[in-house]
């Protein structure tokens, strides 16, 4: 069993921007864009999701 796994979105390696809003699970939050620089990897500053681009 892994909780964790639901914090955790990979999105497409061509993603430049995501936005996040809380997620599906009713915690919302207002929507907030962010931008993969030289990072493959975005911590949301609301609710704590983990975006990661995933490599080829
Ligand atoms: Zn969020």
């Amino acid at each position: 069993m892994s909780f964790m796994a639901d914090d955790i979105v990979e999105v497409d390696p061509k993603t430049e921007t995501i936005s996040c809003d809380g997620g599906e699970d009713g915690l919302g939050h207002p929507a907030v864009y962010y931008t993969f620089n030289n990072e493959n990897k975005i911590v949301c500053g609301y609710c704590g999701k983990i975006f990661i681009r995933k490599e080829e």
